[in-house]
């Protein structure tokens, strides 16, 4: 059984090697270092969760008292668990950083029901801009350049972040077919469209069942 997962889509954009250009896993990976203006290119789930990343101080996902500080909790409990003064203290902001999508809609519409809430008033508190509609058009030395409604317009950034979906990674998979194997593909490595952990772990468990 192969679950390779997935590799990030690379948009077909003229200077799309330029070095500003970094995909996330660069940065969630701590591979490359970002700078201070981010522009991030597709405003999907992974876009938002770049964004927050980005824009927070490292220690919140590290340091339990870093994180219950920025996230509002009282672990004392003293008045139902919020920390209602944390969350109105200014958090100092870390980047400047815009959003972009090609689609029109809202950004983060189809974000999770749940959570989704939580990092659109975050992303709006910390200033992010978020542009919905646009057509890249170029990435250069000054930055991001794209269109929208006709008319021309840049984001002078230090790095454009990629965020634009994911292709199934099947190098594995195909270097065994090659080789006249027959293996079973699953989670991101069979469909790396719309895929979330529980359509994953789904598939897993039909398999491991079924065989
Ligand atoms: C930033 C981010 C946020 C996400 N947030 C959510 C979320 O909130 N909710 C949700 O449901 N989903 C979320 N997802 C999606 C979720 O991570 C995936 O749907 C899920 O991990 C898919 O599982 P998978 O087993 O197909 O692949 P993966 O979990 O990606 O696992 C693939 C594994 O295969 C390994 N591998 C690849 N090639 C080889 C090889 N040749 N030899 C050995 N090992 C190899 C890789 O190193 C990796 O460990 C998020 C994804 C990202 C990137």
């Amino acid at each position: 059984m192969l679950a390779t997962g997935v590799k990030p889509r690379v948009p077909t954009i003229p200077g799309i090697d330029h070095p500003k250009v970094v995909s996330y896993v660069d940065v969630l990976s701590c591979a490359k270092r970002v700078g201070e203006r981010v522009a991030i290119v597709g405003a999907g789930g992974i876009g938002f969760d770049v964004a927050e990343y980005l824009l927070g101080d490292p220690d919140e996902s590290r340091v339990p008292d870093a994180f219950l500080s920025a996230w509002g909790v009282d672990a004392s409990v003293r008045a139902g668990g919020l920390d209602g003064q944390a969350l109105e203290r200014p958090r100092p902001r870390k980047r400047q950083v815009a959003m972009l999508q090609r689609k029109s809609d809202k950004l983060g519409a189809n974000l999770g029901k749940t959570t989704g809430w939580i990092l659109k008033a975050k992303l709006r508190d910390a200033g992010v801009e978020m542009i919905s509609g646009a057509s890249y058009t170029a990435i250069d030395d000054r930055g991001l350049h794209y269109r929208i409604d006709g008319t021309e317009r840049a984001l002078d950034v230090d790095h454009v972040v990629i965020c634009a979906g994911q292709e199934s990674d099947r190098a594995l998979y195909d270097a065994l077919v090659a080789r006249g194997a027959k293996p079973h593909l699953l989670g991101g490595a069979k469909l790396a469209a719309e895929l979330d952990a529980a359509r994953a772990i789904d598939e897993a468990t039909r398999l491991a069942v079924g065989i």
